[in-house]
């Protein structure tokens, strides 16, 4: 593994957004050096989600920039297609399409946008499920696994497009607890393994384990960021103490 260059791939600056009238983003600015990891954590409805689907344009921005890796976020279609497929996302509620086959649900983005031959789309698929200790569930169905495994499938189904960086929102925290160690340490594996990832999390053990830089985030701002060790063990804003007492 090698470490983290200092060419971001990601650059959000003075970035805002409405819905409406409500100001949910003001004035965000980040930046994200390839194979870096950082997680976001905070109050729910501070903007963890809004933020996180700016990066991949699930949610379109009114103000400021986003640029992912060199290419800047705005309507052209053209730049979009390329960013979402260089942008992979893990939801919280997983997103499998519940009538294809765990290996359909893989290989459907490859054959469709990335317009890969199926016998190829479907080795690679093989291969991100043997990743995430899944292989022998490909011709199940979503509906059949338990919470944790769907939550692999979708990591391994993100990786088939071969992103560049990844996205995940709140991955656990529709998982029943003895299932939570499972995905993250899938998580773990990717980030040893390169990835650049931005996790929207409150595991706090993943957090230390893996993360350069944590951020909290409240009422549309990031308040606060550090290394983990200082953010945890010396948060310097109230909001941080309170909100890091309350999940603690
Ligand atoms: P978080 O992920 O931190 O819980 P969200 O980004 O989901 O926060 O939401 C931030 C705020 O924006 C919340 O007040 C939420 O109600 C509001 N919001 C989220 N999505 C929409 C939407 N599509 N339309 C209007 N308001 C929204
Ligand atoms: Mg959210």
């Amino acid at each position: 593994m090698t470490d983290a260059t200092d060419d971001p791939i990601i650059q959000v600056k003075n970035l805002n957004k409405w819905y409406g009238d409500f100001h949910v983003l003001k004035n965000i600015n980040l930046e994200v050096k390839r194979q870096e990891k950082i997680v976001i954590c905070g109050p729910s409805g501070s903007g963890k989600s809004t933020l996180i689907r700016c990066i991949n344009r699930l949610e379109e921005h009114q103000k400021g920039k986003i640029i992912v890796d060199g290419i800047e976020l705005t309507n052209n279609l053209k730049n979009i297609e390329t960013i979402r497929t260089e942008v992979g996302m893990v939801f919280q509620h997983f997103n499998l399409f519940p009538h294809l086959t765990i290996l359909d649900n893989l290989t459907l983005g490859p054959i469709w946008v990335r317009k890969t031959p199926k016998k190829q789309a479907e080795e690679t698929a093989m291969f991100y499920l043997e990743k995430v200790k899944i292989a022998e569930q490909a011709n199940k169905f979503p509906g059949q696994l338990s919470g944790g495994q769907q939550q692999r499938v979708a990591i391994a189904r993100s990786l088939c497009m071969k992103p560049k960086v990844m996205l995940f929102d709140e991955p656990t925290s529709a998982l029943d607890p003895e299932m939570v160690k499972e995905v993250l340490d899938v998580m773990v594996q990717l980030s040893e393994e390169g990835m650049t990832m931005i996790v929207v999390s409150h595991e706090m053990g993943f957090a230390k384990t893996v993360a350069q830089r944590v951020m909290l985030m409240d009422d549309g701002m990031i308040l606060e960021e550090n290394n983990p060790i200082d953010f945890f063990e010396n948060p310097q804003h109230e909001r941080t103490q309170f909100f890091l007492s309350q999940i603690l």
